[in-house]
């Protein structure tokens, strides 16, 4: 494969030659890159006439990645960027190896995790939420037992799951926890147990539930905004 970095009408343009039969464009968040994959026998008046011919839907997905923040799909690879309690960690995977915990190193901020040969993003993606999940339900006790002091409720169960929402309190008092929370900020483990717990007040999310809010967690607009980012 030759890669070379190539600018056509003012476009940045990563072109990679390879051994294939078609020309391939493509627009990537978070930044906007173009990337294209061209035959080895295609010449470069031939590329070039590609991009100049596609230049008006290149310009048009740039702007739509760089309006809506999109950014890459994670990939689970060495070096890749990862939160946990708001605090960022590199991956770093270990292969062939026995233990199967995911451990953290505090001091060099590396996350190590244990995956089997040839493994898919999707299976070190399952290995790394099963560690947020254990994160989760170790700090869930004493942040459960602060919050039900500050509300003056508690709930029937508490539960851990992936989920859409960051939590959720059903009508027979479960509160059920996005295992997500485990990237975030303590703090906004906190407000969600608060605002679940508070639906054991109120049921909806009208006035007097916020002025429960307000009362309990009186900074909680600005964690949820943290939160939604
Ligand atoms: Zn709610």
């Amino acid at each position: 494969m030759i890669r070379e970095k190539i600018i056509i009408e003012d476009i940045a343009i990563t072109l990679e030659r390879k051994n294939i039969k078609n020309m391939y464009l493509r627009v990537l968040p978070p930044n906007g890159e173009v990337k294209v994959s061209a035959p080895l026998f295609l010449s470069d008046e031939d590329i070039s006439n590609f991009i100049k011919s596609r230049k008006e839907w290149i310009l048009k997905k740039q702007e739509l990645i760089l309006k809506n923040g999109i950014s890459a799909p994670l990939k689970y690879k060495n070096g890749e960027k990862h939160e946990i309690w708001g605090k960022t960690y590199a991956l770093q995977l270990i292969k062939n190896t026995t233990t199967k915990r995911v451990l953290v190193d505090e001091e060099r901020n590396v996350i190590y995790l244990p995956v089997p040969p040839r493994s898919t993003i999707e299976k070190r993606k399952n290995i790394l939420d099963e560690h947020y999940r254990a994160e989760l339900k170790h700090a869930l006790p004493e942040a459960l037992d602060k919050c039900c002091k500050i509300v003056g409720k508690t709930p029937t169960d508490i539960k851990v799951r992936k989920m859409k929402n960051w939590g959720n309190c059903n009508q027979n008092g479960v509160i059920t926890l996005n295992l997500n929370l485990a990237k975030k900020r303590p703090i906004c483990l906190e407000y969600v147990l608060i605002h679940e717990l508070c639906h054991l007040i109120e049921f909806n999310h009208g006035k007097k539930f916020k002025k429960l809010m307000d009362k309990f967690c009186p900074n909680w607009k600005e964690i949820k905004k943290e939160l939604n980012e």
